[in-house]
């Protein structure tokens, strides 16, 4: 072979021994052939062949799919060296080479573009091989099988027609498999298969071995761009343009009798990690045999049997392609007359449970390192092991597709309302809660649901955030599910209250029935793998709690403290929500007659000469104070009963939280989610706090907003009631004095939400502070926080500098910032965002995966500004970002102190934390 010296090689043989690339070169290579190069310059046994690159796709599709001549020429001499080697001519009448084509691009796309076989044959070929292996029957099955590949696969026949026709065969020769057909009834079904494809194309089928295999590469080269491959990319975020590389490789046959056969196997169990050579055999046959579950392989243990000394090879060769490549290795392989042939060596695809054992067991075996083993664990496998999953064995079918809002999944009973979800949970029953869209008031029925499921609403949404908050699977923004009064109308079928669907919230696919479920487990493997991870990341991880069992549960998963407690969360906890509403319904008396009798004592105060004006002055104020007396009765007698409530809450989760820090976000959402919306609901709120319907009905109207999530929310509200704000500080430090007392170490830090102006901040910093000194003063108990602010808005980032005058910390509320920033609603966004996503105008759903060129450049001004102006400025985010890894690496390299996230995304965050150092690291 003479080595390769051309600048613009198109084409890379591997023949005995010499390859002319390597296992690096997957790029241009593809993965397999790669692989096939690798392998032949380790010196093990593979077919000859060679490789047309990925280049040269690009140049077909450039040329309008058409194959370039000086590719052509390069393919016809490496045909010539493969002949030499195998001392068979392509096309020969006597002796003929066949040759298998195959794809293979950088990343393996399975069921992108099936193999060809037995490319060559031909009426005169087939002679030839008649005469090679003395076994007629082979030979025409051989070509049979390759007018039938070639058929469906390069001439696009619809496989079917070739199906029936073998079918109707067996059917009339009275037999149930292919081997009981003898050389005539094959030889018969090639003749039946040409006049298929010569009716379907209109053409006679090639006979001309050149013209097949010019044909077959052709075919491949078009598949990059046929729709099951393009979809695949697109689930799997492959780029379009890296092209597909074509292998065409000297065909070895399994199917020459009992001392031959073909089989898959990886080096260790895919599924557990376990490390035993692990595979599927199948004797007499060829390789698609295998794929198309045709005949039931036997396991490699029947190899072993059958040919000892083979199976001995085998697992010395699997062996050392693991060490070799340092990884697990997806092995294909043929033995043809007791001799055995690798066709493929690839890095294994693996369960989350086996990725993290594999990981652990080659560090313990000394083949890889530390920093090694925690950049081949992906941060998804730890997904999957920290969820139930539907079991892989289940027969499924899937009524329809929504986003995957939280992972994991979950079968019961179809509920349209949380009362039935909550009822029927009681009665012991498993339940799905389907909602249109959820809202706060949805939330005893989520907590009821093994799963959520909503028509509407995106990733952030509130089903979304909440579901991953309580670890539960949940699929939002299923737009094709219609509800009415008869059920849920999805994929062609209605479902009806109490008939069983499965959720899968870790691809967002909506089942039909009760599937099975497999129960994650972590071992010590996990553990193991866990702390190296800790000792190698540099950002801390928090989690987003608001409740002591999440605190509790995300502790046990390795968080370093709460990053967010949003405390709206527990204004609906029991039958607190009656006294959240009685506060909401005279809070605008109180604060309109608050604010007129501030306005007559301070003209009192101004016109206190002047004797008639202060009598009148002096009636308006009695007037007013008697007006106010029963809503000031009733709104402060509300915040009297929400304080100690809230304040157990604080005392629970500081309890949980020992130690760490707890960031306590003050009230966020606008008033009127906490209110009743329908009439039966109005009027049982104004039978429960006597008041006339009319007034409720009247309150629930004036606080409607347009665009409530524009509107009166966040620290907003809590300048309009400092009365709020001051009851949920005193809430927070007060639990923090009981605790201290206790010996509990509380760390607290008050964060205030939705600030754009640093006068909003200082306006809410200065009642906290001044509650802080009171509590101190009064119980005598000392105790340390901060006060520090979520930057969610644009404007906020852009005078960070301002705000860190204030504020002790920064916390990115990355769901308002997206929402602010593009000005996408997050609540609706999901109308438009996965076809956004589809064409390529966003390259993710900015509200999943943070948006660094925009939303991004926001978080660096912001910490940049931020950190100038204070030095010792803790900066973290909390919006669900913080638990996606490629924007948890993008706060690792904006420096961040932390990222918090729901408690089941604590692992994943650590991960994609300790990865991001590592890379940075490595840089
Ligand atoms: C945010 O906006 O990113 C955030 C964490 O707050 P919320 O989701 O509660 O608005
Ligand atoms: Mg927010």
């Amino acid at each position: 072979m003479t080595p390769h010296t051309a600048p613009h090689k198109n084409v890379y043989r591997f023949i005995a021994g010499q390859a002319d690339g390597n296992g690096t070169m997957k790029d241009l290579l593809g993965g397999k052939g790669a692989g096939l190069a690798e392998m032949t310059l380790a010196g093990l046994p593979v077919p000859p062949g060679f490789t047309i690159t990925t280049a040269v796709c690009q140049r077909y599709y450039a040329a309008g799919n058409q194959l370039p001549a000086d590719v052509w020429e390069e393919v016809l001499s490496a045909l010539r060296e493969v002949e030499a080697a195998v001392g068979k001519r392509f096309g020969d009448a006597s002796n003929p080479l066949l040759v298998s084509v195959r794809s293979g691009a950088k990343f393996s796309m399975p069921g992108m573009m099936d193999t060809v076989l037995n490319l060559g044959l031909n009426h005169t070929t087939v002679q030839g091989l008649i005469a090679q292996t003395g076994n007629e029957r082979f030979a025409r099955d051989a070509h049979r099988r390759f007018i039938q590949m070639f058929g469906r696969i390069v001439l696009g026949v619809p496989g079917e027609r070739f199906d029936h026709a073998l079918e109707a065969m067996k059917a009339g020769r009275g037999v149930r498999l292919d081997t009981e057909l003898t050389a005539a009834d094959l030889q018969n079904l090639v003749t039946q298969f040409e006049a298929i494809v010569e009716r379907e194309t209109g053409q006679p089928f090639p006979a001309d071995p050149y013209e097949q295999l010019r044909l077959a590469i052709c075919a491949v080269f078009n598949s990059w761009y046929g729709k099951r491959a393009v979809d695949y990319r697109r689930l799997n975020k492959i780029p379009d343009d890296l092209g597909t590389a074509v292998n065409v490789v000297a065909m070895v046959f399994g199917n020459m009798g009992e001392d031959s056969g073909t089989g898959v196997a990886f080096t260790r169990n895919p599924a557990t990690g376990e490390p035993v050579l692990f595979g599927e055999y199948l004797p007499n046959a060829q390789g698609e045999d295998v794929v198309a579950g045709i005949r039931t392989p036997e396991k490699l243990d029947a190899l072993r049997e059958r040919m000892p000394a083979v199976y001995e090879q085998f697992r010395e060769v699997a062996a050392r392609l693991e060490r070799h490549y340092r990884d697990v290795q997806d092995l294909e392989f043929t033995i043809e007359r007791g001799k055995l042939w690798m066709l493929q060596t690839r890095n294994a695809k693996r369960t989350g449970a086996a990725a993290v054992r594999i990981a652990v067991d080659l560090v313990k075996e000394g083949i890889i390192s530390r920093e090694e083993a925690i950049l081949r664990v992906e941060p998804y496998h730890l997904d999957q092991l920290l969820h139930p999953m539907v079991d892989p064995k289940a027969e499924t079918t899937v009524l329809g597709k929504g986003l995957p809002a939280s992972p994991g999944a979950a079968a019961g009973a179809v509920v349209f309302d949380p009362d039935v979800a909550e009822k029927r949970a009681q009665g012991g029953e498993r339940v799905i809660l389907i909602r249109t869209e959820t809202s706060p008031e949805d939330f005893h029925g989520m907590v009821a649901a093994q799963g959520i499921l909503t028509a509407r609403g995106g990733l952030t949404s509130h089903a979304a955030v909440v579901a991953r908050g309580m670890g539960k699977p949940c699929i939002a923004g299923c737009s094709d599910l219609r509800l009415d009064a008869e059920g849920m109308h999805l994929g062609g079928r209605t479902l009806r209250e109490g008939d069983f669907i499965t959720l899968d919230g870790t691809t967002g696919r909506i089942l039909l029935g009760d599937l099975p479920l497999v129960e994650p487990e972590t071992g010590a493997d996990f553990e193991t793998f866990m702390r190296w991870v800790d000792d190698a990341r540099q950002m801390r991880v928090r989690t987003n709690a608001d409740t002591p069992h999440d605190a509790q549960v995300a502790r046990r998963f390795g968080a370093e403290g709460i990053g967010l407690c949003r405390t709206e969360h527990m204004f609906f906890e029991g039958d607190r929500i009656d006294t959240v509403r009685q506060m909401i319904m005279v809070s605008g008396a109180y604060q309109r007659l608050t604010a007129a009798l501030g306005k007559v004592n301070a003209d009192l105060e101004r016109l206190k000469g002047d004797a008639e004006k202060v009598a009148a002055l002096e009636a308006e104020r009695a007037a007013l104070e008697a007006e106010l007396e029963a809503p000031a009765r009733l709104f402060k007698g509300a915040l009297e009963a929400l304080l100690p409530m809230q304040r157990a809450d604080f005392v629970g989760i500081f309890e949980a939280m020992d130690g760490l820090p707890v960031t306590i976000r003050l009230l966020d959402p606008p008033l009127h989610e906490f209110l009743p919306h329908t009439d039966e609901e109005i009027e049982a709120l104004a039978g429960k706090l006597s008041l006339p319907v009319a007034d409720v009905r009247a309150r629930v109207m004036a606080l409607r907003e347009h665009n409530p999530m524009l509107g009166h929310r966040g620290c907003r509200l809590g300048i309009a009631y400092p009365e709020i704000t001051e009851m949920q500080a005193r809430a927070i430090f007060e639990a923090a004095v009981e605790v201290t007392r206790r010996g509990i170490t509380v760390l607290p830090e008050v964060m205030v939400p939705l600030v754009g102006d640093v006068n909003e901040l200082r306006a809410q910093e200065s009642i906290i502070r001044r509650v802080a000194d009171e509590v101190q003063q009064a119980t005598g108990v000392t105790f340390t926080y901060l006060v520090g602010t979520m930057i969610e808005l644009p404007r906020a980032a852009l005078t960070a500098d301002k705000i860190a005058t204030v504020a002790e910390f920064f916390s990115f509320g990355t769901n308002d910032l997206t929402q602010t920033t593009f000005g996408f609603s997050r609540d609706d966004a999901g109308t438009f965002l996965p076809m956004y996503v589809e064409r390529k105008i966003l390259a993710d759903d900015p509200f999943q995966v943070l948006d660094r060129e925009g939303v991004g450049e926001l978080l660096r001004i912001g910490t940049q500004k931020g950190r100038a102006a204070r030095p010792t400025l803790k900066v973290g985010i909390c919006g669900e970002h913080g638990g996606e890894p490629s924007s948890v690496a993008f706060c690792h390299e904006l420096g961040f102190d932390y990222v918090s996230c729901s408690p089941y995304r604590v692992p994943i965050a650590r991960l994609a934390a300790a990865q991001a150092a590592l890379r940075q690291r490595s840089q």
